[in-house]
């Protein structure tokens, strides 16, 4: 690991660039990320046609069907959504679910541009461009299904959107009340909310004033409200610029993400907190790295 807050490598106009890095090992793209790409890609990719989808590598987290290929050529994009850490590309006969996983983006390029090791697969478009997909830890996965995507099985049991009216205080109060957990995995529990990983975790509760190791159901009405507002605002504000830069995330259109240069606490252990200059402490949590500040947050 490189020294916390460390500075982002600016990569530069990366923009149709295929030399841009990839893959380090810290990079895990949370929901903002993967809004970040679907913001990137739709412009390219609605209303274009699939002139092919080119599997490199079938073998991801589950195997890609030897069928799809045959399913989605000729079909048209008519919408790029996401739901959780999904991207689902809406074609005219069915949805793509794409899920980046571990280590994986999707990047707009020129269909000519020559392939890197891990690029598993090209969804060539009509347009002359390509979505090209690298994923060096294979985490990632490409599903299709031809019913509502929402009740495939890997959407159908998720939470509800950090970002929709449907997350709420009143359902964060409801949720944590009466169960044995801290406040900091509760969050990170994409079956009671989804897309909260372990930075906006650490970053919203630093927000909210609120210690990770809590109980989640010691919080009182009003931290629970904090929260809520706390984790919709990390979310949005890294959205915003592009999700978090971590060592070399990049978005869809190539340029790298700047959250990281907002970051209270993630990542800073012993640095001063930048509210109040006392050290950020970092601990084990989960096997997740959690970090606070012991006198900003109670
Ligand atoms: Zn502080």
């Amino acid at each position: 690991m490189s020294p916390a807050g460390s500075i982002p490598r600016v990569l530069g106009d990366a923009r149709f660039s295929s030399t841009a890095p990839r893959g380090s090992l810290h990079f895990m793209p949370e929901l903002p990320e993967v809004e970040t790409t679907r913001r990137g890609i739709e412009p390219h990719a609605v209303g274009r046609r699939i002139l092919a989808l080119e599997v490199h590598e079938p073998r991801l987290r589950w195997r890609v069907p030897d069928d799809l290929p045959d399913l989605v050529r000729g079909q048209r994009v008519l919408h790029a959504k996401r739901r959780a850490k999904y991207l689902l590309l809406e074609l005219e006969s069915g949805t793509l679910l794409l899920h980046l996983g571990m280590s994986g983006s999707l990047r707009v390029l020129p269909a000519e541009t020559p392939r890197l090791t891990h690029d598993h697969f090209d969804l060539q478009l009509d347009s002359g461009s390509t979505l090209r997909f690298n994923d060096p830890r294979r985490f990632g996965s490409l599903h299709y299904t031809t019913g509502d995507p929402n009740e495939h099985p890997l959407l159908a049991e998720l939470a509800p959107e950090p970002l929709d009216t449907g997350f709420n205080a009143e359902y964060l109060w409801e949720t944590t009340r009466g169960r044995r957990v801290t406040i900091k995995q509760l969050l990170m529990n994409s079956k009671l909310v989804v897309g909260v990983g372990n930075i906006y975790a650490s970053e919203a509760l630093f927000r909210a004033k609120v210690r990770p190791r809590r109980q989640a159901r010691s919080l009182s009405r009003e931290e629970v409200a904090r929260l809520t507002r706390a984790v919709r605002t990390v979310l949005t504000m890294a959205i915003r610029v592009g999700g978090t830069t971590l060592r070399d995330y990049v978005g869809a259109d190539g340029l790298p993400g700047y959250f990281r240069q907002k970051l209270y606490v993630y990542e800073r252990a012993s640095q001063p907190c930048r509210k109040c200059g006392t050290p950020v402490r970092q601990f084990t949590q989960g096997q997740r790295s959690t970090y606070y500040c012991p006198s900003c947050q109670k």
